[in-house]
């Protein structure tokens, strides 16, 4: 190996070192970004549990509000499934639960965090 096929290997390592580094990174942001999702989604559950609670007790209607909350809810967890499927936290081998939207193993015939029959 001569000086010009070392420096050309040294280079090529850097680089896929590099692309490694940057998709580290990337999934490091991404997982970031779903803490703050999960930190929103958390918000949005207790405030819409606080709407029930105030329609239930003292007969507030709060259809409306309740109802743009659960789109919000929606929406979110929909971007955040995808962002998962992204950095790999569940296994593409796996499903979903659709009740509380926990990734869970492929043959599960329930949810083992909240229960649900699959
Ligand atoms: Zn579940």
């Amino acid at each position: 190996m001569d000086i010009k096929d070392i420096k050309k290997a040294v280079t090529d390592t850097a680089a896929t070192a590099g692309k490694k580094a940057s998709d580290v990174v990337n999934k490091t942001k991404i997982k970031f970004a779903l803490a703050n999702m999960q930190t929103d989604l958390d918000e949005l559950y207790e405030r819409l549990g606080k709407l029930y609670y105030d329609a239930v007790s003292k007969g507030v209607d709060n259809g409306t509000k309740e109802s743009a909350l659960i789109t919000k809810i929606d929406s979110l967890k929909a971007d955040m499934e995808i962002l998962k499927a992204e950095v790999g936290v569940f296994p593409r081998a796996g499903k979903v639960c659709p009740e509380c939207g926990k990734s869970i193993p492929k043959n599960a015939e329930f949810c083992p965090y909240c229960g649900k029959d699959i």
